[in-house]
């Protein structure tokens, strides 16, 4: 894994949350993307090497939903950038790590991803990212 590349924080409200991280980090979102697959709506904000990604959820279904139904917003999960994402789901997998996707599939920032179930990694949902040339 070569750094971390965003960390993802589920909100509720993406307006407010937008003024409020513009404030925080002293600079603007870059990017906001609707990512129809998962439910959700995304804000990027550069910090320096890595990013923060907000998440909204545009449905009840969404993952994003169920999130913050359960625990609230915050910390959503933390994305790690790697280089064959397909090469780190087989060794990840052989290490007893689960996938909670089999296949790379399509995210937000153009980005091949797969997630980690976080009852295998100490409750944290970890995203594998890798960029689509
Ligand atoms: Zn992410």
């Amino acid at each position: 894994m070569k750094k971390i590349e965003h960390i993802g924080i589920a909100v509720s409200d993406i307006k407010k949350s937008n003024e409020l991280f513009s404030k925080l980090l002293g600079i603007d979102a870059y990017k906001s993307e609707a990512v129809e697959s998962e439910g959700v709506n995304t804000l990027f904000f550069k910090t320096g090497e890595s990013k923060i990604e907000l998440l909204e959820a545009t449905n009840p279904e969404s993952p994003i939903a169920k999130f913050i139904s359960k625990k609230g917003e915050g910390i959503h999960h933390i994305a790690f950038e790697v280089d064959d994402i397909l090469a780190e789901m087989k060794r990840l997998q052989a290490e007893g790590f689960i996938l909670l996707n089999e296949e790379p599939k399509r995210g937000a920032d153009n980005k091949l991803v797969c997630f980690l179930h976080p009852k295998s990694s100490n409750g944290v949902l970890v995203e594998l990212c890798q960029e689509i040339i």
